[in-house]
């Protein structure tokens, strides 16, 4: 990497020693999904659970498609307090539905320290979003939960305080951690995208940590329209997943209570898996970590 120096955590391949060769990815297993093998791991589902209806029909169109892990959240982090806020306890039942209706794994945001028993209790794996990312409390108590955890990068983080935040969950004895790129904050806000989608971090990441490296296509974008493309770039670039926001065929966006512009229809994303089952994962390239 250039010029940075990383601290010693215990994340980073020179001080995890069976992973010290850059060949190697630490698997996260969820709910019977393998994240970090040959395989690419796509995973799907509404941004918010906002209804009984919509969670189930988008959980049904994910699962034909071969699918095995669902994302949606009940707890939403929102930049007004006057948002939907998500609908909690009652979401988490909506997503325990659909779970027992088609065998999705479950993959849910958790935003308070206060709340994680309680989300680990439906989830398969819990999401730490990237307001939260250095919330070091909430990392640590999702550290003790021992639970898979998808911990998105902050959207101004550096790679040294991304890898950092991983360790606050590693050091309570969880290492079972999947990085989420989904967008860095610059001007592109101003006209044309919500984020840019750093892919240049995949490589050096992949280099200095063993931990599976995901992309967030829809939060990278904000915008539906990008979303097949960029997840393409980003499958070129070796990461190991994707995480995809899905709308119902036909929606109304303008009636959906979060992030209605940036979710794909199931037939956008069955292209998308149909690209991400014919890719095979490389090794991450061996530079000068
Ligand atoms: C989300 O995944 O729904 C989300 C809020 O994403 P982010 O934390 O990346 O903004
Ligand atoms: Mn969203």
């Amino acid at each position: 990497m250039n010029n940075v120096e990383l601290p010693d955590l215990s994340v980073l391949r020179r001080c995890w020693p069976e992973y010290a060769d850059a060949g190697k990815t630490h698997v996260v297993e969820v709910a019977g999904v393998r994240i970090g093998g040959p395989q690419t791991v796509v995973i799907a589902g509404p941004c918010t659970v906002e209804s009984r209806e919509q969670t189930l029909n988008i959980a049904r169109e994910v699962r034909k498609l071969g699918i095995g892990l669902m994302r949606g959240g009940a707890f939403k982090p929102r930049t007004s307090p006057h948002s939907f806020q998500g609908l909690g306890t009652d979401g988490l039942e909506i997503l325990a539905e659909a779970r027992r209706e088609t065998g999705l794994g479950i993959v849910t945001e958790v935003l308070d320290p206060r709340k994680v028993e309680e989300v680990a209790s439906y989830a398969d794996m819990l999401q730490i979003g990237s307001r939260s990312m250095q919330n070091f409390p909430l990392l640590t108590e999702v550290g003790k939960t021992r639970m898979p955890v998808l911990l998105k990068r902050g959207w101004s983080a550096t790679l040294m305080e991304w890898l950092c935040a991983a360790e606050y969950i590693a050091r309570e004895g969880n290492r079972n951690i999947v990085l989420c790129e989904r967008g860095v904050r610059t001007s592109s806000h101003l006209t044309h995208a919500q984020s840019v989608l750093d892919l240049n971090i995949i490589q050096p990441l992949r280099r200095e940590t063993p931990l599976p490296v995901i992309v967030d296509p829809s939060h990278a974008t904000g915008d539906w329209t990008l979303v097949d493309s960029v997840s393409r770039a980003a499958l070129a670039t070796g990461v190991h997943g994707l995480l995809i926001e899905v709308v119902e065929h036909g929606v109304d966006r303008e009636s959906l209570r979060c992030d209605g512009d940036q979710g794909i229809t199931p037939d956008i994303l069955a292209g998308i898996v149909a690209e991400a089952d014919g890719n095979h994962v490389t090794a991450a390239t061996h530079g000068t970590p």
